[in-house]
């Protein structure tokens, strides 16, 4: 049966199997030890110490113990009927009790995910941290921030962000409702025009929140200074009352995060103080008069890139979760004789080649992810110290990087998660299971804050600027370097004359391919290939600019992943390369492991978006794809041993999984049943009718076996 405290253990492992346990147990147990490192060191890795993880522990432990979820043994509430109010209900209890916790306890570990892993605008309390204090931190005045943030994080206040409209998501400049000024009262006036004017969709703004930063079109005397942040008081603190020309209320039931309220919004002429526009980067004066900063888009800029760095950082649990669910439930489920059907015994799920290529492939991206992270952090980090000088020029590099990532992350974690739960396979689809929450919620990512289609065009802008600028003879960001060397070596010389291929095989044979550089010299080359190509056919286009970007859009869209996917593996091989010095040399060595399997799979794994264009210009030959295919085969080998600790050292616990295929001890099958005979419609049967589901035989399917048509 569950276990009450199932994260790994913090002491080296107790090899012997104890005789209790039942197969499925064993088989874990006995997967759990044949890893040559300890999962508590990678923890520590992941979290950043051993006082993190042991903070964290004791933070979970608190609140699921007060939202009654640490006895994994009864089923999850929302497993048993859940209606959209009820699931509402739970997400407030959940989201109550962890930023309580994180205020008494002074810490952040619910900052940014719920108690379940997944992103903390999920829960009706989370919009505080995620985007409603980003965007106060960046865009309000320093007073304006002294007021409102103390409020903010005490939760006094609980904030929305409320940008997008029924009419408009992605095209910001879209947005129609209207700030405006009011020369004869000093006031704002709000009011949503029309009904695709209607605000649809942020988080917290059906029934939680207090108040919205709205975004809305500034007009001064009949003139439209564009989209404009307000800070808006939305319903009353006393009784929670919507304020006076405030409709609010929720969209409904949504594939998941249904234990917020995604609200709407409308504004009839709605007023407040002059003073509560976000005056940090631009400002109305009492008479009327706009003051923009030169740098007003690139600082407004500045917010998106903090929140889709905490997207990043914060996506992967949801792939680590998913990949920890399916490796167990692959480690003790047995399915057939082997893959020839000779086998003497039946064999586990993950001893089928296909099943370790997905799921270690898997667990290598979600640490791919990790580490991406981290470079995209301390981008981040040091671009605000720049900017608090008034330097911005990094401000183009950081934004596009993280956009870059934003997309590969998220789309990562949703595809992954995804084919996690396929290779669970008909246990997968239960709601139980866990997964299909995890896939629904996670995919959510792939359009909010930058729908990926439309940022990675955005991302192509910045490299076509880049090259741009190499045209004209000027230097571009450091850290874009490998563009301008592969400029002068390949695209000045001889790509933009031909615009053909330009065709430099790669040398690499054998072992040569687990080489960092050769790996990464793969990478780069196919980044330079698409990149180069997209651009050389949307600026020789005789089209319109329009006609020849959207003409081209997939290959632009290809240049972008192409980068970034580039991007990644450089980032992920500088942190493996760069582990601390304490680093196990068991642990290193697995670390180095998973890293090329990322690299590799991802040439040879049709899997990936446009995995053709590794290639398509014959860069590596065929039989250097089978070298490749030889080599992921021997690190799937060599790291099947390491799968289960692998997912162990994400520490997640039983009540986080939420999963009755997914939890530590193994019990696969013993779990699901315990949970299947508390589903109420079961345990109504057969306590109030012997088995029979009232009223559905009575009323529905005895007239038809009875019925004389
Ligand atoms: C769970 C969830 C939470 C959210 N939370 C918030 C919130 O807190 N606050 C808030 O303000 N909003 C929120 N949103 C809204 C979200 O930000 C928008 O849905 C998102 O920006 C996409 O905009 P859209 O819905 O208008 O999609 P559209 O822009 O209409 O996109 C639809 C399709 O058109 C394509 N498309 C659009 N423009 C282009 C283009 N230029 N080039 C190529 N293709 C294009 C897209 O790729 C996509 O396939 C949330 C959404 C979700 C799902």
């Amino acid at each position: 049966m569950a276990n009450m405290d199932s994260t790994a253990p913090s002491s080296p492992r107790d090899t012997s199997c104890p005789v209790h346990l039942n197969k499925q147990m064993q088989l874990l147990h006995t997967a759990r030890n044949t890893a040559s490192f300890e999962p508590f060191e990678l923890a520590c890795l992941i979290y950043g110490g051993a006082d993190v993880v042991g903070n964290r522990r004791a933070a979970l432990e608190r609140v699921e113990t007060l939202i009654g979820t640490r006895d994994t043994s009864q089923i999850p509430r929302s497993y048993a009927n859940m209606n959209r109010e009820q699931a509402y209900d739970e997400g407030l209890e959940w989201g109550k009790a962890a930023f309580e916790d994180g205020i008494r306890f002074k810490h952040d570990f619910f900052a940014f995910v719920t108690p379940r892993f997944q992103l903390v605008n999920s829960s009706p309390f989370g919009m505080n941290t995620v985007m409603f204090e980003p965007a106060i931190r960046l865009s309000a005045s320093a007073e304006q921030q002294a007021k409102w943030l103390p409020l903010s994080k005490s939760g006094k206040i609980i904030g929305a962000y409320v940008q997008t409209e029924l009419g408009h998501g992605s095209f910001v400049r879209g947005i129609e409702t209207t700030a405006t000024w009011d020369s004869d009262t000093d006031e704002f006036v709000l009011h949503s025009p029309s009904t695709t004017s209607t605000k649809f969709w942020p988080g917290a703004l059906g029934f939680s929140c207090t108040h919205g930063i709205v975004v809305a079109r500034l007009i001064i005397r009949s003139k439209d200074y564009g989209p404009h942040l307000f800070m808006v008081q939305l319903r009353s603190l006393d009784d929670g009352r919507p304020l006076p020309g405030v409709e609010l209320g929720d969209v409904g039931l949504k594939m998941s995060y249904n234990a917020t309220c995604n609200g709407f919004a409308t504004f009839h002429q709605v007023r407040i103080p002059r003073t509560d526009m976000l005056m940090g980067h631009a400002s109305v004066s009492h008479d009327g008069t706009y003051e923009g900063s030169s740098h007003f888009t690139q600082l407004s800029y500045s917010t998106m890139v903090m929140v889709r760095a905490i997207i990043v950082k914060n996506v992967v649990f949801q792939l680590a979760q998913a990949v920890t669910i399916a490796a167990r439930y692959s480690t003790v489920r047995t399915q057939g004789m082997g893959p020839n059907g000779l086998a003497s015994a039946e064999t586990c799920l993950i001893m089928y080649q296909s099943q370790r290529l997905r799921i270690l492939t898997l667990t290598a991206k979600a640490y791919a992810i990790l580490f991406a992270s981290r470079t995209c952090d301390a981008e981040y980090d040091a671009l605000r110290k720049q900017q608090a000088n008034g330097d911005h020029t990094s401000l183009p590099y950081v934004h596009a990087l993280s956009s870059g990532l934003k997309v590969w992350t998220t789309q990562t974690a949703a595809d992954g998660a995804e084919d996690a739960r396929k290779c669970c396979g008909g246990q997968g689809y239960l709601a139980i299971s866990g997964l299909p929450e995890i896939v629904a919620s996670v995919t959510a990512a792939t359009t909010f804050e930058g729908e990926n289609y439309v940022l990675c065009q955005q991302v192509g802008r910045y490299l076509f600027k880049c090259i741009d600028q190499l045209m004209q003879g000027k230097p571009i960001d450091y850290r874009m370097a490998y563009l301008a060397a592969g400029y002068q070596k390949w695209f000045a010389a001889s790509f933009a004359a031909s615009s053909g291929a330009n065709i430099t095989p790669c040398m690499a044979f054998g072992k040569e391919f687990l080489d960092p550089n050769t790996q990464l010299s793969i990478y780069r080359h196919r980044a330079l290939r698409t990149v180069f190509k997209a651009y050389t056919a949307v600026r020789s286009s005789t089209k319109p600019p329009l006609d020849a970007w959207n003409e081209n859009m997939m290959s632009i869209i290809s240049a972008a992943r192409a980068h970034t996917e580039y991007m990644a593996l450089s980032f992920y091989i500088k942190h493996v390369q760069s582990l601390p010095t304490a680093t196990s040399p068991a642990l290193t060595t697995v670390m180095a492991r998973l890293c090329s399997l990322f690299a590799l799979s991802n040439i040879i794994n049709p899997q990936t978006l446009d995995a053709i264009s590794f290639v398509e210009d014959t860069h590596l030959s065929s039989a250097q794809l089978d070298t490749i295919r030889g080599l992921v085969n021997e690190l799937l080998d060599q790291l099947a041993p390491e799968l289960i600790a692998l997912t162990d050292a994400w520490d997640f616990t039983d009540a986080s999984l939420c999963s009755a295929l997914g939890m530590y001890d193994g019990n696969v099958y013993e779990n699901v049943m315990n949970w299947i005979r508390q589903i109420p419609m079961n345990k109504r049967a057969w306590e109030e009718n012997k088995g029979v589901y009232q009223p559905g035989w009575k009323d529905w399917i005895e007239p038809v076996l009875k019925a004389k048509l």
